[in-house]
């Protein structure tokens, strides 16, 4: 887990935060957020005039700082001030999607009730061979139906770490990844190219050449009977 927390309330803001930014950047936002605003009772009455040049660098500032506010309210309205404990109240929480109720669940409750999928789960999972899917709740299912559960949380984790660090979107470095020897995508994975890609287009194109072999054996089949009649 690369953004810091100390509670699982701040790794719930810290991820709310954290979409379309980078941990790095959100990890120089929260020490001086959460010093402002220790407990969700606190970020609940906070003024979003304050919050705002709190959150500014995140991007989509005004959002975030909105949804901060709601999931703080909601949380002392509905959970005690608490951090709900199970999918379904966490990802009925204003800002947070399934993705972030996994990551609160897996990385700070210590709670296993499904896969991680983002972005980089999304492009490993494919490359691996491990899903063909694109959405990411299918995807999730083929991770959970091919992983023991008490990895479904730290392979994740791995799958974020080494795609941001090897095999990134753009420029894979195969040559330098542990995983090449079994990898399906290796040395062709790339901008667009996935292994779920790769085995969609073989498929067409060998449904394409069946196609056309049965074309030729009935028009050939069809010439030797007419022969046959002469
Ligand atoms: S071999 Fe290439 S495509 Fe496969 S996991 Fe490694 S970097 Fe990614």
């Amino acid at each position: 887990m690369e953004l810091d927390f100390e509670s699982a309330y701040q790794l719930l803001g810290a991820t709310i935060l954290a979409a379309q930014s980078t941990d790095k950047m959100i990890n120089t936002i929260t020490p001086a957020l959460f010093a402002r605003y220790p407990t969700p009772a606190a970020l609940a009455e906070a003024d979003p005039a304050e919050l705002v040049p709190l959150v500014f660098k995140s991007g989509f500032y005004r959002n975030k700082a909105k949804s901060l506010i709601g999931m703080a309210r909601a949380l002392v309205a509905k959970h005690g001030g608490e951090v709900p404990r199970t999918l379904a109240e966490l990802s009925a929480l204003p800002g947070v999607g399934r993705k972030t109720a996994n990551v609160i669940l897996g990385s700070a409750l210590g709670i296993t009730e499904g896969v991680v999928v983002d972005t980089h789960v999304t492009r490993l999972a494919q490359r691996l061979g491990l899903t063909t899917e694109t959405d990411a709740v299918k995807i999730e299912q083929d991770l959970m139906t091919v992983l023991p559960k008490d990895q479904w949380t730290p392979f994740a984790h791995r799958l974020i770490w080494h795609g941001r660090r090897v095999c990134m979107a753009k420029k894979p470095d195969c040559e330098h990844c542990v995983l090449a020897a079994t990898c399906p995508s290796a040395g062709i994975a790339g901008t667009t190219v996935t292994a779920a890609a790769t085995t969609k287009t073989k498929t067409a194109k060998m449904d394409r050449q069946a196609a056309a072999r049965a074309k030729t054996d009935a028009k050939q089949k069809k010439t030797l009977k007419a022969a046959k009649k002469k």
